[in-house]
């Protein structure tokens, strides 16, 4: 459903919707006192921005989101840019959801404007419980992209296996991940990305968590693991670096709010 700035949803009162404006991976949040609050529409209609088309997003707690993206990163008093990934424990559990929701929404809005078997314009369906966008033309329908992506955390006795990509900031090291090809099992996409970005392998793969990550499109599917065999091999393509790690020498390790994180420090717990 889509509606205008500043209108609400049939049913709805402005003040019970809810606008995710993003700039880019960023969102424009109030700021009161020590909290975070996601904007009403009422909040965004007094900063006159231009009229622009909104998405529906869902419901939650009796409120309608919907979300826009901004071309610009525009200043508003009493409002600032947050890296959504960094608001996980900043706003409720159920509202930093419904931010990656909206997230992933955008996204793959972004990419899906034209159809790909005939090329005219898509529309978003206004089926209620469908999230689809749907070519008039030729009737290709296109539900939104989700990329299972695994990610691991080997366990060798009191050590566990750290690697580095060369997309993370210096020192950064984390848990291997890799997405899932076509036809493969989880437990298999583990073991082949084990072999190929750092040469192990691994059994008592086991499921520990998962995670939806909409950078862009991608839900990451946790596993713990015990080593094998093989020794480290490092691709030097994806991967730049790998180790053996005990909870007393840990390098950098990626922030609280993700997955890999929480493999980590389940790591931790065990071995402390
Ligand atoms: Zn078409």
């Amino acid at each position: 459903m889509d509606c205008e700035l500043g209108v609400s949803s049939p049913g709805n009162s402005c003040k019970d919707s809810r606008l995710l404006l993003f700039y880019e991976d960023e969102l424009l949040v109030k700021e009161e006192a020590d909290m975070i609050l996601i904007p009403s529409m009422q909040d965004i209609s007094l900063l006159n921005l231009k009229t622009t088309t909104v998405q529906y997003s869902g419901s939650l707690n009796g409120n309608t989101y919907y979300a826009a993206n901004l071309c610009a990163k525009d200043q508003f008093p009493g409002f600032c840019f947050k890296k959504l990934r960094q608001l996980s424990g900043h706003i409720a559990d159920d509202c930093f959801e419904m931010t990656y929701r909206a997230f992933h929404i955008m996204n793959w809005l972004k990419i899906n404007k034209f159809c790909g078997c005939c090329g005219k314009v898509m529309q978003v369906t206004q089926a209620p419980q469908e999230l689809a966008v749907h070519c008039p033309a030729c009737g290709h329908t296109v539900y939104p992209r989700i990329s299972p992506a695994i990610i691991v955390a080997v366990v060798n006795e009191d050590k566990i296996l750290l690697a580095r990509s060369s997309r993370f900031p210096a020192g950064r090291y984390s848990v291997i991940a890799g997405f899932v090809e076509p036809g493969e099992t989880l437990e298999n996409c583990v073991r082949r990305e084990l072999q190929e970005e750092v040469g192990i392998e691994a059994d008592n793969i086991a499921y520990f968590g998962n995670q939806p990550w909409p950078f862009p499109d991608s839900l990451m599917i946790a596993f713990t693991a015990q080593y094998a065999g093989g020794e480290i091999t490092i691709d030097n393509n994806e991967i730049v670096a790998a180790d053996w790690f005990t909870a007393n020498t840990l390098p950098n390790i990626p922030p609280k709010g993700s997955i890999a994180r929480q493999l980590i420090e389940w790591f931790l717990e065990k071995h402390c």
